[in-house]
């Protein structure tokens, strides 16, 4: 008879389940807070960003990642800030894809502003990455440009079509933006679904001070998802991320349309996920203010005892839901962190 052997020390070998009996099977990775973009809705354009001293080596968020997926993370995403604009980040991307090959890990994505997918998607493909996220609200090159303050459209579609020729699935994300793209939703997702792409739209959330009012950008996503109603046929899926997600089928297009609600609905009961920044803090609700270092227990001790016990606390502090709200008498985040600080 032959016994499987975990490749993992036993430190590690508790599950995470917090107390309201949710366990954690996916985490999402911020790898660093810098970004080659500036979102209106995401950063000011001045952002400052972490001392790159704070952040932690490409070896120990390998370690971090590893610690996570022995105690029972199958999804692990890699965001930002701008992922790929991390240097080396590819180093990192190859070495987490040992988790692939082994089994302990089903999957191994990434979200992207797709600014430098062109040079690293095969790479990706190569490293077992099979299905990213890109980030765009616009496809008028203008509008691109006012959104993203610097950016530009024709890197992210050269980047979007070399994923696409690497055999890589991409889902395109879109921010739902008060007369800035609102009207422009149908032929984006006309565009996305054309070439096999899903579309998830995202409401605006209250994360860190933008240096603008966020009310002037909500839309709720239950109005848009209204007006889709009058042209297309939009029937639920039934199926659940555990996260704030909820999916329709469009029977027009035979396309998939992600709606993402944070503020007019509730799907904390589900959650199954925890984030992590670069600078190695656990949040586990990305609502809340609540954080736990793991940067230290982590540089504390090279074996993971003190990392996993400490990780155990942190996911026994999960807070049962969040309470965004948009402050309207003082125009506030409801959260002081940037988005590009948790990673979304
Ligand atoms: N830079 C990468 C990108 O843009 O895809 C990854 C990080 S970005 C913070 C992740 C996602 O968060 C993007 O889809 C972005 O549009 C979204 N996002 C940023 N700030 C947001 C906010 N305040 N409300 C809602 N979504 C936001
Ligand atoms: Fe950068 Fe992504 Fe934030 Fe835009 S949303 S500024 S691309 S981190």
């Amino acid at each position: 008879m032959t016994v499987a052997v975990s490749p993992f020390p036993a430190s590690l070998s508790r599950s995470m389940t917090d107390p309201f009996g949710r366990t954690i099977t996916y985490l999402r990775v911020s790898v660093t807070d810098r970004c080659d973009l500036r979102c209106f809705y995401c950063m000011s354009e001045d952002m400052t960003f972490l001392p790159k001293a704070d952040l932690l080596t490409l070896e120990e968020l390998d370690r971090l990642c590893s610690a996570f997926i022995a105690k029972g993370v199958k999804k692990l995403r890699l965001t930002g800030g701008e992922p790929l604009v991390r240097r080396n980040v590819m180093s990192l991307v190859r070495s987490l894809s040992r988790h692939l090959a082994s089994g302990a890990l089903n999957e191994l994505t990434l979200t992207t502003n797709g600014s430098q997918l062109a040079r690293f998607a095969a790479e990706l493909a190569d490293c077992g990455v099979r299905r990213i996220n890109v980030s765009l609200d616009t496809l008028d090159a203008d509008k691109f440009r006012a959104i993203t303050r610097w950016g530009d459209l024709d890197k992210v579609l050269a980047g979007i079509e070399a994923a696409r020729a690497a055999g890589l699935a991409v889902k395109i994300n879109a921010v739902a933006l008060k007369g800035m793209n609102e009207d422009e939703i149908p032929s984006l997702m006309q565009w996305a679904h054309g070439k096999g792409m899903g579309l998830t739209l995202i409401e605006v959330m209250p994360m860190g001070e933008i240096g603008s009012g966020r009310i002037d950008q909500y839309v709720p996503l239950s109005l848009v998802r209204a007006r889709l109603s009058q042209r297309y046929t939009l029937t639920d899926l039934d199926e659940t991320t555990g996260g704030p997600a909820r999916y329709v089928k469009v029977g027009e297009t035979g396309g998939k349309l992600g709606f993402i609600t944070p503020m007019t609905h509730n799907f904390c009961e589900s959650c199954n996920r925890v984030r992590i920044t670069c600078t190695g803090t656990i949040h586990t609700c990305l609502g809340q203010e609540d954080a736990s270092d793991l940067r230290k227990p982590l540089r504390a001790s090279p074996d993971d005892e003190l990392l996993a016990a400490t990780i155990d606390r942190a996911i026994g502090l999960k807070p049962k839901g969040h309470d965004f709200i948009i402050d309207r008498r003082h125009n506030r985040p409801s959260v002081s962190r940037h988005m590009s600080v948790t990673g979304g």
